[in-house]
């Protein structure tokens, strides 16, 4: 399509990038020729459906774990329907075992469910083939673990651009972009060190850069804060919050820490993989108007070690 780029399309790519603004896409880092990130994207990565960025409908996932002696069937979801707004900041929150993490596997597209429909932008992700399915995967979703998952043989920049390569971002652009993200969350000096040598709330920022390579819509936390100290916690937790703030980043969160839940816009109580009940804690257009003070604060209060 880059062909088609001329002076007649430019008013073409001003129309599409402010559809872009009002469907939430815009982000800080913008390309001034709206070439790079707008124009590229195939119709499966579009948003259809404005205010809704993710709508599960009565999803199940039953795990048939066989060990050698004992073959059992185990109902991890059973029949979970939630919808999730462009810019929403939702907490799932329920005990050990209750199946909040393969529900972050299966909206994360890691792994299917065994029955039921999950929506991204409008599209069932699951009616993708496998190119659009992983396509959606790195370019739509970034995805936080609690234990980091970072490559310990490769600099905090390189973990920090391993995604670029899979979405065919991998430029001069991305490095760029790499050491603007550790910069904003104050780890900048870090990126030539390899994971291991940096403190747990550091790597934990080096995981959410990660995620946020490519720009998702979606971003995923499996108990981000879970392996870190309370206020290193805090700290994770606030960087969240500036995403969905300042960026309009649809955040979902599993954690065992209602204090933090309690600062989300809505939590999610699951038990024996059904919907318990939901908490709306704050209206989408109050978070909305506490964002940019906060969010300084966070990029400038950083480099504590959390060891
Ligand atoms: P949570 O994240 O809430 O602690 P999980 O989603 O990890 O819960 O697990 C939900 C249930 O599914 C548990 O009973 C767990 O043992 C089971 N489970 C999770 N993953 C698998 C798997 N790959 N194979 C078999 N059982 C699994
Ligand atoms: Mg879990």
């Amino acid at each position: 399509m880059n062909d088609l780029i001329s002076d007649s399309t430019l008013p073409v790519i001003a129309l599409v990038t402010l559809l872009q603004f009002v469907n939430g896409r815009r982000r800080e880092r913008e390309d001034p020729t709206g070439k790079e990130s707008h124009f590229h994207l195939p119709s499966h990565l579009q948003s259809t459906t404005v205010d809704v960025a993710l709508k599960l409908e009565n999803v199940k996932k039953v795990f048939d774990s066989r060990s050698a002696s004992a073959k059992k069937m185990v109902v991890a979801l059973d029949g979970v329907s939630f919808e999730v707004k462009r810019g929403e900041f939702v907490s799932i929150v329920g005990p050990s075992g209750s199946g909040k993490s393969t529900l972050l596997n299966v909206i994360g597209a890691l792994d299917r469910p065994t029955s039921g429909k999950v929506f991204i932008n409008g599209q069932d992700i699951f009616l993708l083939d496998d190119a659009r399915l992983s396509d959606v995967r790195s370019r739509l979703i970034g995805f936080i673990f609690q234990s980091y998952n970072l490559v310990n043989r490769m600099s905090v920049q390189e973990n920090v651009e391993f995604p670029a390569i899979f979405s065919e971002r991998l430029s001069s652009d991305s490095r760029t972009r790499a050491l603007e993200l550790l910069e904003t969350l104050g780890i900048k000096d870090k990126a030539k060190q390899k994971p291991v040598d940096l403190s747990g709330g550091e790597q934990q920022r080096v995981a959410i850069a990660r995620a946020l390579i490519n720009d998702p819509d979606l971003v995923l936390a499996d108990e981000p804060t879970g392996n870190l100290d309370t206020k290193t916690g805090r700290e994770v937790f606030d960087l969240l919050k500036m995403l969905s703030d300042r960026f309009g980043t649809t955040v979902v969160m599993v954690t065992h820490n209602l204090e933090l839940a309690g600062m989300t816009t809505r939590s999610i109580y699951i038990r024996d993989g059904r919907i318990e009940k939901e908490i709306l804690h704050k209206d989408l257009s109050e978070t909305k108007a506490s964002s940019a003070a906060a969010s300084k604060d966070i990029t400038s209060s950083s480099s504590e070690k959390a060891r």
